[in-house]
């Protein structure tokens, strides 16, 4: 598209605005090119990425070897569907059951969808193994949740401009405060339909929220004393985001060493996404054990690109470099520097209240109402001064760099993000 090449970040925009459906609101930047933990925009411009496309490059723009895995895949065999086998998908099943510690995977290929199927697994689970009555079924799930976009689950979203007009809505789902287990064991107790108990370790789209630290360990105590299938939506705090191979991870067998210390809560149900692929091609899955897993029969659940050759190789290189590159270590440690900087500044800050998260997965509240355009200002700012992230709700900003960033070129990031702040003080 040589025509292409010359467009201007004005003209990219506004081609965007005028021919695309209005469904986001990007910060103003126009990206072309992305390597490590850099992106440049049309003219040429260098940028941090501190999102990393809401935790998907968590390996880094344009790892090579993530990078081979696709082109040499593409090059092979990139799609069969599953009306027949191929020869990546087994190899890719084996490889990732083995790495997370679950008997049996599910491939699909957005977020949104691994949460749909594992909806779908829990149910019917519940009637065919809990011995639930037909359609009685429900899922607990936390208001201020983020898990996706589709009907059903815009159904149990606590967020209007998510869920208005888009009705009517699936039903089926008991929504209750996050982080509260007697709001939680009231839910398991108030009916005999519960199947499962649907939940993000980190509330990240909600602005970072980051349970108590006993939390996730007796939550899933809870869904165990009342047969209730624990389900951890791990698309975001997955993958070592948050310095653990999952955010839900302590002594398990996970190939990450360094778990020791933190409680193990396996969930019965595991659903991954975003950077399960590095960033480079939807890759999503489900995870679970056989008792669980083997309700699913042919027939009942699928996607023509669900599970395709190019999606195994291209995830199995990027669970790899997680592994060969210690990349949860990375976060722990560069987590923990991050924190501290960040709490050094705001002890002198008028505009910063805190900052909270966990590993590379952190956001600081703007001391500001949501309604103000304070944060925004501040992401337009950070931008101008070469480092791209994105105000999640109204006044937090979170911060979420590719891991394999070093300790060096966080530093580097921390000046540019404590002088984009100041020039905020009054
Ligand atoms: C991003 C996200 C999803 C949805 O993933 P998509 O690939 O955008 O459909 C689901 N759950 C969580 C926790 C997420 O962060």
């Amino acid at each position: 598209m040589a025509v292409l090449d010359q467009i201007s970040s004005q003209e990219a925009m506004a081609l965007e605005n005028k021919y695309g459906a209005q469904n986001y609101h990007p910060l103003p930047v126009v990206l072309s090119r992305g390597k490590g933990v850099f992106v440049w925009d049309v003219e040429g411009k260098k940028y941090y990425d501190f999102l990393s496309a809401y935790s998907s490059l968590n390996q880094g723009h344009g790892h090579p070897k993530i990078v081979n895995a696709l082109i040499e895949q593409a090059q092979q065999l990139s799609l069969t569907s599953r009306a027949f086998y191929n020869d990546m998908l087994g190899r890719y099943e084996k490889f990732t059951t083995s790495y997370f510690g679950f008997d049996k995977l599910l491939p699909i290929n957005t977020g949104a969808e691994a949460v749909e199927t594992a909806i779908k697994l829990c149910r019917k689970w519940a009637y065919e193994v809990k011995g639930i009555d037909q359609n009685k079924a429900e899922i607990i799930v936390c208001k201020n949740n983020f898990h996706g976009r589709t009907t059903t689950i815009i159904s149990f979203s606590s967020d209007p401009v998510a869920r208005k007009n888009f009705g009517p809505y699936t039903q089926g789902f008991i929504k209750i405060d996050y982080d509260d287990l007697e709001a939680l064991e009231a839910a398991l107790k108030s009916s005999p339909n519960v199947a499962g108990f649907l939940v993000e370790p980190i509330q990240g789209e909600a602005g970072v929220y980051v349970p108590s630290d006993d939390y996730l360990v007796k939550a899933k105590a809870l869904c165990e004393k009342y047969n209730v299938l624990f389900i951890a939506d791990e698309v975001q705090t997955g993958i070592a985001r948050t310095g653990r191979l999952l955010a839900t991870c302590g002594n398990c067998s996970c190939p990450n060493k360094d778990c020791s210390g933190t409680p193990d809560v396996k969930p019965d149900i595991l659903v991954l996404g975003k950077a399960l692929s590095g960033g480079l091609y939807p890759v999503s899955a489900v995870l679970a054990n056989n008792e669980i897993m083997n309700v699913i029969r042919p027939g009942n659940h699928g996607s023509t690109f669900g599970g395709n050759p190019v999606a195994a190789a291209v995830a199995t290189a990027a669970l790899e470099v997680v592994r060969d590159e210690r990349l949860a270590e990375n976060a722990e440690r560069l987590g923990e520097i991050f924190r501290k900087a960040m709490n050094d500044y705001l002890k002198t800050s008028s505009i910063v209240k805190l900052v909270r998260g966990k590993g590379l997965l952190n956001a600081i509240v703007i001391n500001d109402d949501e309604d103000s355009e304070m944060a925004w200002d501040i992401c337009l700012r950070l931008r101008d001064n070469g480092l791209l992230a994105k105000p999640t709700h109204g006044n937090i900003i979170r911060f979420a760099p590719p891991l394999v960033m070093t300790e060096e070129q966080l530093k580097d990031c921390l000046g540019i993000i404590t002088k984009t702040l100041r020039e905020f003080e009054e």
